[in-house]
């Protein structure tokens, strides 16, 4: 059977909201961690595209600034094509597919070449916009319809001839224009020639649900010129309607700790979902750039030498959370049972380490004082008598031998385990455009090969670009010195090496002294 004849794949239309990534329907985000391949466009947050696992296949089929978006013949065809070759494909749309979003074209093409489809409706920007704005659409004191209409024509240009006025306008409506900031006073126009009267309440809102959303307000007739004045930009959208007015009692998207900060992180995606949701829930955009990745190195020398082990007492030690992952699994899918671990006694080199054993319901029974790898040597050299003792050091690929050096002179066998690889994670060129148009004000560092990772994503005019008036956050000494080594400068080096104790010390530096991007 060829592939074409072999089962016909599923094309899901899946709305992914309107910014804020936890805002994805829980349906949208399970087909998502399971589909062979997304297709998708510039205003998906990066965060749902960036945590899929390798094994999906990602494309961008977005607007760049150097060209146009992919062709929406070209679009529909990928769709089809990739079906037909067996694939769950998710077409992910912002808002929801069918507002606004030529999900209806797909839908169309899809059904008529004969390809089984689902939608997943999203959250429209329009309705989320406004509420994270604390403009209830249609508070029944002030509105008793809403209409949703696109403020650019040329979007437009495949729709029935409009009138040049909107006769079934009535005073208890609320309109929200989606795509008008470039053509809004002939929006505005257009209302008021309607009968709209000029003091209408009026807002624009841009980046809608993020932490940085900007909100505008003004009469129906000022809104322009206001708009103007504070330089909104795409994505907006504009809300008009008496319920614009509840805004001053129940603006709700008040401040927090680090309201608005645009903060980048480059941890490995798998490892930063906690680091991403924490930032975010403390009021920060987060902008998801990892810049390294790791993989399964399955060393099969390497596990014999340890299996061949006899020692009365064998210990396992862990320098990091992804040595602990790796391990975990080697050890449950290709090696033995979890009783066989009660063999071993367990270090770990500090609480990240051993909070992820402890995922497993493993207890490290040496933890040292301070997290460093040569600490962890050094103490367990000197306040245990390993003499008669085999030492399993389980590791990734970078790094030196210092533990096992350390640890040679006290024990009979050192070995080393290796069970992952670092790689570099190279970002799309869509990735690198939107990064530069929207830059951060700060970036945690919290390795040094996520430092290596950084450089080897950027050229030396993107490095002088990215880092000029940025306020770097380091998570200890040794990343620091890796980060100078670039000739880039550290504004703030966490006191004790943890993820926790960045934010943290990154929240009270910013409320004393307010970082912005200069
Ligand atoms: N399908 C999408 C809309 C696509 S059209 C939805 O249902 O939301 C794109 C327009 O949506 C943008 O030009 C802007 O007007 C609006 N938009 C999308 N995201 C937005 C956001 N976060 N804040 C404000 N407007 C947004």
């Amino acid at each position: 059977m060829s592939q074409t004849e072999s089962k016909i794949g599923m094309v899901y239309l899946v709305g992914a909201g309107p910014g804020d990534p936890d805002l994805i329907t829980v349906k949208g985000a399970r087909l998502l961690a399971a589909c062979d391949a997304v297709l998708y466009d510039n205003l998906i947050p990066d965060e749902l595209i960036v945590m899929l696992p390798f094994s999906v296949e990602r494309i961008y089929v977005g607007k760049k600034s150097s060209q146009h978006s992919l062709p929406q013949d070209e679009i529909n065809k990928l769709l089809v094509d990739l079906a037909r070759h067996g694939k769950t494909v998710v077409r992910l749309k912002g808002g929801d597919p069918f507002v606004f979003g030529r999900g209806g074209e797909e839908a169309e093409y899809l059904a008529k070449q004969g390809i089984p489809f689902e939608v997943v409706p999203g959250v429209t920007a329009g309705i989320a916009g406004p509420a994270c704005a604390g403009i209830p659409v249609t508070d029944r004191r002030y509105a008793s319809s809403i209409t949703l209409m696109t403020g650019h024509k040329a979007a437009d240009k495949d729709a029935p001839d409009k009138p040049g006025t909107l006769p079934g306008l009535t005073k208890d409506d609320t309109i929200v224009i989606y795509m008008g900031v470039a053509e809004l006073e002939q929006n505005i126009r257009r209302l008021l020639d309607s009968g709209m009267s000029p003091d209408t309440p009026a807002a624009a809102i841009e980046r809608g649900t993020l932490p940085t959303q900007r909100v505008v307000t003004a009469t129906l007739a000022d809104l322009p010129e206001r708009v103007r004045r504070v330089g909104l930009k795409p994505p907006a959208l504009f809300v008009i309607g008496d319920v614009v007015k509840l805004r001053d009692s129940i603006d709700w998207y008040q401040s927090k700790p680090l309201g608005g900060l645009r903060v980048m992180v480059c941890r490995p995606a798998d490892q930063a979902g906690w680091v991403y949701q924490k930032l975010r829930d403390l009021g920060a955009e987060v902008l998801a750039y990892p810049t390294i990745a790791t993989e399964e190195n399955f060393d099969l020398p390497a596990w014999k030498r340890v299996l061949d082990l006899d020692a009365p007492t064998r210990w396992l030690v862990f320098t990091s959370e992804n040595g602990v992952r790796y391990f975990m699994n080697q050890w449950r899918e290709r090696v033995g049972d979890m009783r066989e671990l009660a063999a071993y006694r367990i270090a770990a080199v500090g609480f990240g380490t051993a909070r992820a054993l402890e995922a497993f319901t493993l207890k490290a029974d040496f933890v040292p004082t301070k997290a460093t790898t040569a600490e962890l040597a050094g103490q367990m050299a000197a306040q245990l008598d390993l003499s008669g003792a085999a030492i399993v050091r389980v590791r990734g690929d970078l790094g030196d031998d210092r533990v096992e050096k350390i640890l040679a002179e006290v024990s009979a066998s050192v070995v080393s385990l290796p069970v992952y690889r670092t790689i570099t994670a190279l970002w799309t060129d869509p990735m690198k455009e939107k990064l530069f148009a929207y830059p951060p004000d700060a970036i945690m560092l919290t390795s040094g090969s996520a430092v290596d990772g950084l450089i080897a994503n950027l050229d030396a005019e993107e490095l002088k670009r990215l880092i000029s008036g940025l306020f770097v956050v380091s998570i200890g000494p040794m990343t620091s010195d890796i980060i100078r080594g670039y000739g880039m400068t550290v504004s703030l080096e966490a006191q004790t090496h943890s993820i926790s104790s960045m934010i943290e010390e990154l929240i009270t530096h910013h409320q004393a002294h307010p970082i912005r991007r200069q």
